[in-house]
C-alpha cells in the first residue's frame, strides 16, 4: 500500500507541508539521447565556452553528450544552487526509456537536503524497451503500482508520481496501453499522472479526453510541455475545461530555434501571459511551472540557467507583471503539494 496523506520522496515519506517551493518537471539524471545515438563514438565534443551556444542552438553543431545527464556530482552542485535561491523540492521524471537512476537520486537528495520525488512508467514509444511491445495494460499497471508501493527499477526506492508517460503524434497503440496502465495505477494508489504529449496541438486534448473517458482523476492529471504544443487560446481553454493541470515547463528555454519541431517557442514573458489568461478564467489551481532540464547546456556548469532560474529570475518577473504573492505560492507551493500528496 502507498501511505495516504504523505508525499513519497526517494528518502521516504514526508509531510506535505515540508515540500515548499517545488519544481514539478525536471531531470537530474537522465539520458535523452535518441536510442540510435547511444554509442560512445557519437558523444561529440565536451561542452565549452567556445561551442556551447552552437551546440545548444543545434543547427550547425550537435553533440549527443549534451543530452546525457550522468554525473551525480554535477547534479548535486546544480541542486545546491537551486536551494540557494529558494527552491526546496524537485520532481525527477526520468522514467523508463530515459535511464532512470533511483540510487543516484537518493545520493543527490542526501547530499543536498532537497526533497526529490521520482516518477515511474514509460517515456515515448521510440525510447521504450522492445519488450514493451508484447506487454498488456495490466502488466504496465502492476509495474507502476509496484514502483509506487515497493520500489522502482529493481530497487527499494519508491516513486511518488506516475510519469512522464510519453505520447507521440500520432499516438501509438503501445503508448495507449502504457497510459491505460497509468490510469489503473492511479486508481489504486491515488498518485498524480504526468503526461508528455506528442508535438501536435490537438494531442494534449486527445490524451486528456482518453484519460477522462477511462475514469482518470482529471484534477490529478498534469499535461506537460504546454509551451511547445499549444499556441492558441481556444485549444488552451478547452484543455483547461477538462479539469486537468497545465504545465508550462520549458521556462528558461528561450531560443527561437527548437530542433524537435518548427514552432514559435515562447520566451518566459509570453509563457507568463498565457498563464495569466488561464488564471483570469479561474484555473489558478491548474497551473504548474518548471524548466524540464534534460540538456547539459541548460545547467550552470555549462553556461546555462540551471534549476534556480524560476526562483531567481521568473518569480521577480511575475511580481513585476502583477502576479500576487498568493498566486505565486499557488503555482510553486500549493498546487505541487496537492498533486504530490498521495491518496
Ligand atoms: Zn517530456
Amino acid at each position: 500500500m502507498t501511505a495516504s496523506g504523505v508525499v513519497q520522496t526517494v528518502l521516504g515519506p514526508i509531510a506535505p507541508e515540508d515540500l515548499g517551493p517545488t519544481l514539478m518537471h525536471e531531470h537530474l539524471l537522465c539520458d535523452i539521447r535518441r536510442p540510435s545515438q547511444r554509442t560512445p563514438e557519437a558523444l561529440g565534443p565536451e561542452l565549452s565556452l567556445g561551442n556551447v551556444w552552437a551546440i545548444d542552438y543545434g543547427t550547425v553543431k550537435r553533440a549527443a553528450r549534451n543530452y546525457l545527464l550522468d554525473d551525480r556530482r554535477v547534479a548535486e552542485d546544480e541542486v545546491a544552487l537551486m536551494i540557494e535561491v529558494g527552491g526546496r523540492s524537485v520532481v525527477d521524471l526520468s522514467c523508463g526509456g530515459l535511464s532512470p537512476d533511483p540510487p543516484g537520486l537518493v545520493e543527490i537528495a542526501r547530499a543536498t537536503g532537497a526533497n526529490v520525488v521520482m516518477g515511474c512508467g514509460h517515456y515515448v514509444h521510440d525510447y521504450q524497451a522492445e519488450a514493451n511491445a508484447t506487454r498488456d495494460v495490466e502488466d504496465f499497471a502492476e509495474e507502476m503500482v509496484e514502483a509506487l508501493e515497493d520500489g522502482a527499477w529493481g530497487t527499494d526506492v519508491r516513486a511518488g508520481i506516475i510519469g512522464e508517460i510519453g505520447c507521440q503524434a500520432p499516438w501509438t497503440v503501445q503508448e495507449r496501453r502504457v497510459m491505460m496502465g497509468a490510469v489503473l495505477a492511479q486508481r489504486q494508489t491515488g498518485a498524480a499522472i504526468n503526461v508528455h504529449p506528442g508535438r501536435h496541438p490537438d494531442q494534449p486534448q486527445e490524451v486528456a479526453d482518453f484519460i477522462r473517458v477511462k475514469g482518470g482523476r482529471m484534477d490529478r492529471v498534469i499535461i506537460s510541455h504546454v509551451d511547445r504544443t499549444i499556441f492558441d487560446a481556444d485549444r488552451l481553454h478547452r484543455l483547461a475545461d477538462t479539469g486537468c493541470v497545465l504545465e508550462w515547463d520549458l521556462f528558461g528555454q528561450e531560443s527561437s530555434f527548437y530542433p524537435l519541431a518548427d514552432i514559435d517557442m515562447p520566451n518566459d514573458a509570453l509563457r507568463l501571459r498565457a498563464i495569466r489568461s488561464v488564471i483570469e478564467r479561474g484555473h489558478l489551481a491548474q497551473v504548474l511551472i518548471s524548466h524540464d532540464i534534460c540538456y547539459r547546456s541548460r545547467l550552470v556548469r555549462w553556461g546555462g540557467h540551471g534549476y534556480g532560474h524560476i526562483f531567481a529570475n521568473v518569480v521577480p518577473m511575475m511580481r513585476r507583471r502583477g502576479f500576487s504573492e498568493s498566486e505565486i505560492d499557488a503555482i510553486l507551493v500549493d498546487n505541487p503539494r496537492r498533486l504530490l500528496t498521495l491518496g
